[in-house]
């Protein structure tokens, strides 16, 4: 998490009292032509970010760069947390900088605020240092009471365009600052259209609007038990206060724990000069993102609307228009629009989302950030701009997060299903991927309902800040309102949330719980699969698939990454599909083949049976002889695969009764069976019970000899090679004659034999010395050299302490982090995860699941001994981890520090290793 590192109490300045006499205060208020002091003051811009919020310090940035920007100032986050800590009072000298700064507006503008002729409004908007969609509170018109109205009207003679801009200060107002619930004042506006007998607000006349405000201001009264304020200043104090406050909001506390933001960053508050893009056909309000959002390509992508204010837009409640029109309509704005755009670009490498207003034909731009895309989109641009020459593949990369990777890994739905399946709609497709669930109707609904385990798409007109929760519990999200610069669409993009908005034929109705797509009705708890990627619905549950991972944009980010990270990634896989889906993948070897998997296979499950239920050696050896070939070719299948690469094959692991029916499960048959005796007729079927019930003991008895308390603590890995040499020696016996055989075929073969488990370096001895012969065994038949290694897994605590000793035997090490994280911890990690810790991750007893997450400090203290121990006896020695923490970014951060050679995980997460690892290096 990152903090607010600003020092408190340096930025100090003169301000003049009543008095004539001077006092010193800390600077809390900037113009937004006072970004150079602001600099000047915190000595980087990340400091200036923090101080001012990321929409303060760009307003001054752009302002500095000579984009028109309507003037205005900010209020700091020190400013914030001085409220927020001295129980919600302004610091000293705060308020009268804000009315030294609404002066030099005044001095700027020409305009005076609160004075009739010629009165000067201002927006009041939240700003903390990142961009927050938990925070939404923006008032606009603050300045206007009856007495400025009237001014107004006087000079632009234009009493509707005055009384709309009254209406929607009061709303705002009331619902931001003082909590009245929005629909009421909703409610009044619908009922005055019915009244007015028109179908929409652009149809209501001056008079509706002004006994719109006057009902406006008795709601108000209602629901505060005061009247609306008519001070001016008093209506900016107010709202000041609600931004401070809303810092520590329900809705901004969720999504900061969501977004990993810290909670001491505080919110700026940033004031500024009204523009108005209601003043008549020559104006117009919109929202735009210098590339597109979704796919990346280079071009402008918004939303507008002719004669609107920019809360009509955002909100996703008029039907917009695309950005393309503009062009059409004012060509010239575009132009300059397109321009600026551009330039903006250019100065923040980055791409733009803005906010503009026309205002009688001159063009403002209200606001840039950097815009919200998907993860298709962000690989796009960050190569689009190396291509440019605006960024260096190191910044592209780094734009990249792992988790971004996942997207092109993310499941779609099945292509065949969605062609038998008819959509039932069509929206706007703002963040890809398949999301299928049920449908619920609001976000607690959505929440409760995951929280059981069931999958959920959140289904909703349009989103607020307050259904985040209910977003982030949903597999995904449809709403029937809003564009692609919606709350819905911005959140779900972040989070990664297949979404749909804009779907204009679905008409929700959230009293009776249902949703109707024509003659089609839905209810709440039925089945939807959305496609976000096309943006089309489905009814009912359609089956998915991973998506191929072909994007051109996403390869050259990772070739790139490649470049930059030294650290190799391999996979975890078992069979030769898998290990095909790695190398597709970028994996450089296989770390960890399982070969118990093949084990449990049908047509072999038998056969490893009768080896474990043999009474006599020759039994058992013919059981093995019996595996010896499925094994080579199992072996061959992988080589073959890996052709030119590594494989890493771990001899077999896991206590032998886990190949067996369970004890509990036997006792039941065997009870069964029994009674079953007591009901046949025929000797016949007597006889075939009989012989079932003395197969069944043998295995009862069988699976009681094998029986240990702790299983995971008993006869496995290398113990049970050192107990059944047979079977490990079969084990080397297959992977070297597959090695030979794959090697006659011109396959480029790199065999490494790995023993699990090890404790102690005699363990080795006695396996590797025995195992090592059986190779050259085999070599000397087949007449054949093959580049080949023995090592050991480093899963047990005291391996690592003694990793000197047993690099003397073993040629490489594996951590196994998994039984490593549960013999450290001393944890069952079969049950810890679903018991007790995860008590401890909400109490925050540990800060994290140590089994997603190395443990650095212990689990990763071992891991450095023994790198360092290992590499004293072998400097060359070859250090992996082949633990499921292999895929974890965090945890490669880590394995690259510790100088491992590579990391393995499972193929899905190799192209987020290779990225992940890139990152690591570039940390340094
Ligand atoms: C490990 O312990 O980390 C490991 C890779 O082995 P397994 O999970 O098979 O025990
Ligand atoms: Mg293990």
């Amino acid at each position: 998490m990152i903090s607010n590192l600003i020092e408190p109490k340096t930025n100090e300045i003169n301000l003049k009292q009543n008095n004539g006499t001077k006092r010193t205060y800390i600077k809390y208020v900037y113009l937004f032509n006072e970004v150079d002091k602001a600099e000047a003051k915190v000595g980087n811009w990340d400091g200036v970010r923090s101080l001012l919020g990321g929409k303060g310090a760009n307003l001054g940035d752009m302002t500095r760069l000579g984009v028109p920007v309507p003037p205005g100032f900010t209020v700091s986050t020190e400013a914030c947390n001085a409220y927020l800590a001295a129980a919600e009072t302004f610091p000293d000298g705060m308020w009268e900088e804000v009315l030294q700064a609404v002066e030099a507006i005044e001095e700027m503008t020409g305009k005076l605020f609160g004075a009739p002729q010629n009165s000067l409004l201002f927006s009041c908007r939240s700003g903390a240092k990142f961009s927050m969609p938990g925070m939404m509170d923006t008032i606009l018109n603050i300045g206007l009471n009856d007495a400025v109205a009237e001014g107004m009207i006087a000079r632009t003679g234009d009493a509707r365009f005055v009384y709309d801009l009254y209406r929607r200060l009061v709303q705002m107002f009331g619902s931001v600052v003082m909590n009245v619930p929005d629909e009421v004042f909703e409610h009044v506006i619908t009922a005055r259209r019915i009244i007015a007998g028109v179908k929409t607000d652009a149809e209501l006349t001056a008079e509706d609007w002004q006994i719109v405000v006057r009902k406006f201001k008795q709601i108000y009264r209602t629901f505060t038990s005061t009247d609306f304020p008519d001070d001016p200043y008093e209506q900016l104090k107010l709202a000041t206060e609600a931004v401070f406050k809303s810092w520590n909001g329900k809705r901004a506390v969720d999504y900061r724990n969501a977004a990993g933001i810290a909670h001491d960053l505080g919110t700026a508050v940033n004031i500024q000069t009204m523009v108005f893009g209601n003043m008549g056909d020559d104006s117009a309000t919109g929202v735009a993102m210098s590339r597109n959002a979704s796919t990346g390509e280079p071009e402008l992508e918004g939303d507008f609307l002719v004669n609107a204010q920019g809360e009509d837009v955002v909100a996703g409640i008029r039907i917009t228009q695309p950005l393309s029109d503009l062009k059409r309509l004012m060509p010239e704005l575009y132009a300059e629009f397109e321009q600026t755009a551009s330039k903006l670009e250019k100065h923040y490498r980055n791409m733009q989302d803005m906010e503009f207003t026309i205002e009688d034909g001159k063009l403002w731009l209200l606001q840039t950030r950097d815009g919200k895309r998907t993860a298709q989109a962000e690989v796009r641009i960050a190569v689009d701009m190396v291509e440019e020459g605006l960024i260096s593949q190191e910044t592209a990369v780094k734009r990249v997060q792992p988790a971004q990777v996942d997207f092109f890994l993310h499941p779609q739905l099945d292509m065949q299903a969605t062609k038998a399946s008819k959509a039932i709609a069509k929206g706007l497709n703002v963040s890809p991927g398949a999301a299928v669930g049920i449908v619920a109707f609001d976000a607690d609904t959505a929440e409760r309902w995951a929280k059981d385990g069931r999958k959920v798409i959140m289904v909703r007109p349009e989103t607020k800040p307050d259904d985040v929760h209910g977003m982030l519990a949903a597999q995904g999200i449809l709403t029937s309102r809003g564009g692609r610069t919606s709350h819905a669409a911005l959140v779900a993009r972040q989070f990664g949330k297949p979404a749909i908005v804009g779907v204009s034929e679905l008409e929700i109705d959230l009293e009776n719980r249902e949703m109707t797509v024509g003659e089609l009705v839905i209810k709440e708890g039925e089945w939807l699969s959305l496609d976000g990627t096309q943006g089309f619905v489905y009814p009912g549950q359609l089956p998915t698939i991973v998506p191929d991972f072909d994007n051109p944009y996403l390869l050259k980010v990772l070739s790139w990454a490649d470049q930059i990270r030294t650290l190799g990634v391999w996979a975890n896989a078992d069979y030769p599909r898998d290990a095909l889906r790695a190398r597709q993948y970028g994996a450089e070897g296989i770390g960890l083949c399982r070969t118990e998997h093949m084990f449990f296979e049908t047509d072999r499950l038998p056969i490893v049976q009768q080896m474990i239920m043999a009474k006599y050696p020759s039994e058992r050896n013919e059981a093995i002889d019996k595996l010896l070939p499925l094994q080579r070719s199992d072996f061959a299948g992988l080589f073959r695969a890996m052709d030119g690469q590594p494989v890493i094959i771990r001899l077999l692991d896991p206590p032998l009764h886990e190949f067996l029916p369970a004890y509990d499960e036997l006792l039941t048959e065997l009870a069964d069976l029994k009674m079953r005796l007591q009901h046949f007729h025929t000797m016949g079927e007597i006889d075939q019970t009989l012989a079932e019930i003395a197969i069944k003991r043998n295995y009862l008895e069988r699976v009681q000899a094998l029986r240990e308390a702790n299983p995971m603590l008993g006869t496995r890995g290398v113990r049970l090679g050192i107990l059944i040499p047979e079977l490990t020696r079969m084990q080397v016996r297959a992977i070297f004659e597959a090695a030979c055989q794959c090697t006659k075929e011109g396959v480029d073969v790199h065999p490494e034999v790995m023993i699990p488990l090890t404790a102690h370096v005699n363990e080795l001895h006695v396996q590797q010395t025995a195992l090592e012969a059986e190779a050259r065994l085999v070599m000397a038949e087949q007449g054949i050299e093959i580049d080949y290694k023995f090592g050991t897994m480093i899963e047990i605590p005291r391996a690592a302490l003694t990793a000197d000793e047993i690099a003397g035997v073993a040629q490489f090490f594996s951590f196994g982090t998994n039984d490593l994280t549960q013999t450290t911890f001393g944890v069952s990690r079969d049950d810890a995860e679903a018991g007790f810790l995860l008590v401890y991750q909400q109490r925050g007893i540990l800060p994290e699941n140590p089994f997603a997450t190395i443990d650095a400090s212990g689990v990763g203290r071992l891991m450095e001994i023994a790198v360092q121990y290992g590499r004293q006896t072998r400097p060359d020695l070859e250090i992996g981890i082949c633990g499921e923490h292999g895929g974890d970014p965090k945890s490669i951060a880590l394995c690259h520090k510790l100088g491992l050679n590579y990391v393995s995980c499972s193929p899905f997460r190799v192209p987020i290793a290779r990225l992940a690892a890139a990152h690591a290096a570039m940390a340094e």
